[in-house]
């Protein structure tokens, strides 16, 4: 299951949601529908610090260890 980051156009909150098919969630401050999905995080594909490129096999697992520090190691 996919975690993807959202941004909200509304309150410029950033959060992540987890997906179920083609689900949009609302902002979870404020309730607006205007939120955008960032592609970025954990699935995708860059040099990381260990200066290896990560498989996409292994996309959801390495999603448990950076969602627990918000994603702010992997995505920026
Ligand atoms: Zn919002």
């Amino acid at each position: 299951m996919p975690i993807y980051e959202y941004h909200c156009e509304n309150c410029n909150n950033d959060f992540e949601y987890l997906v179920f098919g083609s689900e949009k969630p609302d902002c979870p401050s404020c309730s607006s529908k205007k939120v955008l999905r960032m592609m970025s995080a954990c699935g995708f594909v860059s040099k990381g610090s260990s200066g290896e490129t990560v498989s996409s096999s292994a996309s959801s697992s390495s999603c448990n260890g950076c969602s627990a520090t918000s994603c702010s190691s992997c995505s920026h």
